[in-house]
């Protein structure tokens, strides 16, 4: 998608959306900013991994420049129209069209929306640097643990470090942080893996930041494993825990009990959710605890919109 005519660097799938939707921010999944609220999430084609296990292949891998063309402003004024709160930079990297997404992002702030990247975090410093003051989240998604070896062998990616670099520089930038990490049967599922990640993200990060173990479901060139076992999932739950972080979810696995926020200090379920919908809020005005007063880190205030929709536009 980028090209070098005479000399100049063009980004030809700048405005060029190739999936467009409107979700609850907790599906993109932040469950630790602003939430309730509503944002309209933007992809075009193409992608800097290759990911054997790409749930947007049909996008990510497409050898074709196309998508629906949207403006900046057009954009931004499909948001405020559908309700949204912010906009979601989501589906494929973000960063390979960092210049459409800021251009958008910045006026979205003039219209009182935020700006969050759904990333795997490949990002340079001069990226983030860019993103600084304009792209107010993040969530980063590791896969498989973080394992060198799975990176390298299951999403042609020859390090991790870049992406571990990245969150430290974004959280410096002051960018809200959130992570992910899809535990992928049999070949990224490594507890001793798990063990690393979660002592890394605690001492470097912060034990305050939002972790999810994410379910695998077979998908593009890794249909022949099976998804991932809950109990799997909650080993992981349990090694991070047990590694001190504070926050500890376990997404795409609907009515498990770790789609819930608990206090870290007395244990109370301070936001009860289902699915993506927030079922139950226990957190005063200042985004603490009712039972205990122990302050929960949360960016924004609870958006309460109701009943949601999820709305696809293409
Ligand atoms: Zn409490």
């Amino acid at each position: 998608m980028r090209a070098n005519r005479d000399g100049k660097l063009y980004l030809d799938n700048y405005g060029l959306v190739a999936a467009i939707q409107l979700d609850p921010i907790e599906k993109k999944p932040f469950f630790h900013f602003m939430p309730g609220s509503y944002v309209l999430g933007v992809g075009t084609s193409s992608c800097n991994f290759g990911c054997m296990f790409c749930q947007n292949h049909n996008i990510s891998k497409d050898k074709e420049i196309k998508g629906y063309e949207l403006s900046p402003e057009e954009l931004v004024g499909m948001a405020i129209e559908q309700g949204a709160q912010g906009l979601a930079f989501t589906y494929n990297e973000p960063a390979i069209f960092i210049e459409y997404a800021l251009d958008a992002a910045k006026l979205a702030h003039k219209k009182g929306l935020f700006n969050v990247f759904v990333t795997n975090g490949y990002l340079t410093k001069e990226a983030i640097e860019q993103m600084k003051g304009l792209i107010d989240a993040a969530v980063v998604d590791f896969k498989g643990n973080g394992s060198e070896k799975f990176a390298n062998k299951y999403m042609a990616v020859p390090s991790v470090e870049p992406i571990k670099q990245a969150l430290v520089e974004m959280k410096h930038a002051g960018i809200h942080v959130e992570i992910t990490d899809l535990v992928v049967p049999q070949v990224g599922d490594s507890l001793e893996d798990c063990d690393a990640l979660t002592k890394w993200i605690r001492d470097t990060l912060g034990k305050d930041t939002p972790l999810q173990f994410i379910t695998f479901f077979p998908d593009y060139k890794m249909q022949d494993l099976p998804p991932t076992p809950y109990s799997t999932l909650l080993k992981h739950w349990q090694v991070a825990k047990k590694n001190g972080l504070d926050y500890v979810y376990i997404g795409n696995a609907p009515g498990n009990p770790y789609e819930s926020t608990y206090c870290p200090r007395c244990g109370a379920k301070v936001i009860e959710r289902a699915g993506f919908e927030i079922t139950a809020w226990n957190l005063d005005e200042h985004n603490r605890c009712k039972f205990c007063g122990e302050e929960i880190k949360i960016t924004g205030k609870h958006v309460e919109l109701g009943a949601r929709d999820i709305k696809v536009f293409y």
